[in-house]
């Protein structure tokens, strides 16, 4: 579980996304994505932050 539900700060296009509108991708470079996701602005496409998701 991921305690990260604060908003983030898009700094491509500045936009404030809160935790439940981002979008979740795979991670790029190869790391599990049953235990990574990568979130991405729903705006512009770029990427926020990349957590945890594993058990
Ligand atoms: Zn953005």
């Amino acid at each position: 579980m991921t305690k990260t539900d604060d908003p983030f700060d898009c700094q491509s296009c500045g936009e404030t996304v809160p935790f439940d509108k981002v979008r979740r991708t795979k991670t790029i470079g190869g790391l599990d994505p049953t235990k990574w996701q990568t979130l991405c602005c729903p705006s512009c496409g770029s990427r926020l932050q990349t957590i945890y998701v594993g058990e």
